[in-house]
């Protein structure tokens, strides 16, 4: 993709120009701008199959084997051409997560206290051939009946633990409506409907370990809470060379949804990931001008005075809360970690008042997700659930 600027109004316009392996055309195409209505040209490869995804229309092209440029936009008086962009490789937006099966459990059982991760996923495992064809049925449905499109999906599987405890794994995707089979590797253990206990949390662990809590927990609170807030001093250490500060707020935006965080930290803490990037090559202002930076960092809050450490998910009635003493870094130290869970107005009286920073008022969830399930007699089906459902059984302590 690349970004150019409509020369009248400076709007960002993004163009997905196309490479055959052999033989390309050569062209241009005439863009008409969604801000000012005024039309500018770009030359482009394949002005056919060239397109225009924001910003702007494709309403003409012309191929310079049939017609000379100048020729062309003898048609169009006093057009200019696109103010000169950016390229961007790859898919800026998005977003990797692993759940890291074999380090710091969140989930357990409560009749054994074992970890119960690993089973919910050989659950998952055994059962994923009937679960992929419920998917592919459940999602031909929706796209064949103009049905109920939703963003969620979850994904409810029955387990049992080595200690005969029978319990439910539910498994959460962001739902996007493709006619593509079910990815795995996007589909993410969310919790299960055994109490999430702080006694099976609290306690002192490496710094890894606690990199690795906190990514499983913001894995669920994607999944299940409106917003999310991080409040953290620091990222990194001031000895840590500038790629690994890079690395670590790139650890941060792709973990955490942009476009449901706050993030909380100190100007000096900022201002270094600035430089850094700087340093690198890597304009912040740039992106932000030609807008693909991230939320995240553009809205960050800057405070000064303080030490706390909160990691938090919640939504307008729930909030999950981890405390600790650890800064986001890898590392290993060992640091005190806990979880807490309170409504709303506790969190916002005990948690955020103190800090005297603004927080975004929660959204509602989305009502109804999309649903794959056991019956009673274990047969895999499909429907829509309320959301509140699924949530009643998560939020569960
Ligand atoms: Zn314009
Ligand atoms: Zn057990």
């Amino acid at each position: 993709m690349k970004i150019k600027k409509c020369p009248y109004c400076k709007n960002n316009i993004r163009l997905h120009e196309i490479k055959f392996p052999y033989v390309n055309d050569y062209g241009g195409i005439v863009v008409k701008c969604s801000e000012c209505d005024k039309v500018s040209f770009s030359n482009v490869k394949n002005p056919a199959e060239s397109s225009i995804s924001l910003g702007g229309i494709k309403i003409d092209t012309w191929d310079r084997e049939v017609i000379k440029n100048e020729d062309f936009l003898l048609e169009y008086p006093d057009i200019l051409e696109m103010d000169a962009g950016v390229l961007v490789i790859g898919d800026y937006k998005a977003r990797e997560y692993n759940f890291d099966f074999s380090a710091a459990n969140i989930y357990y059982c409560k009749s054994c206290k074992k970890e119960v991760e690993t089973t919910s996923k050989d659950c998952l495992d055994i059962n994923s051939e009937t679960i992929s064809s419920s998917y592919k049925n459940l999602m031909n449905f929706i796209l064949a009946n103009d049905g109920w499109a939703r963003d969620n999906l979850v994904i409810e599987v029955n387990c049992e633990c080595a200690c005969g405890q029978k319990f439910t794994s539910f498994w959460h995707q962001n739902y996007i409506l493709d006619g593509n089979p079910l990815d795995y590797d996007k589909l993410f253990l969310i919790g299960t409907d055994m109490p999430l206990s702080s006694n099976d949390i609290d306690g002192i662990m490496s710094k890894n370990n606690c990199i690795k809590t906190l990514e499983k927990f913001i894995i669920r609170w994607n999944a299940i809470f409106s917003r999310l807030l991080i409040v953290t001093p620091f990222i990194g250490h001031q000895w840590m060379s500038q790629i690994e500060v890079i690395e670590l707020w790139d650890w941060i935006k792709n973990y955490v949804d942009p476009n449901k965080s706050t993030l909380v930290t100190r100007t000096a803490t900022f201002n270094k990931y600035k430089k850094a990037c700087e340093e690198k090559g890597i304009s912040l202002e740039l992106l932000e001008d030609f807008g693909i930076s991230n939320a995240l960092i553009t809205e960050f809050t800057r405070k000064q005075d303080f030490h706390a450490k909160i990691y938090v998910g919640y939504s307008k009635s729930n909030s999950e809360i981890l405390l600790g003493s650890f800064n986001l870094m890898n590392g290993p130290s060992m640091e005190n970690i806990s979880l807490k869970h309170s409504d709303y107005h506790q969190f916002l009286n005990k948690f955020i008042s103190p800090m005297n920073i603004n927080i975004s008022e929660p959204n509602e969830i989305e009502k109804n997700w999309s649903h794959i399930y056991q019956d009673e007699n274990n047969e895999w089906k499909t429907d829509d659930i309320k959301s509140e459902k699924i949530l009643s059984r998560l939020l569960n302590y």
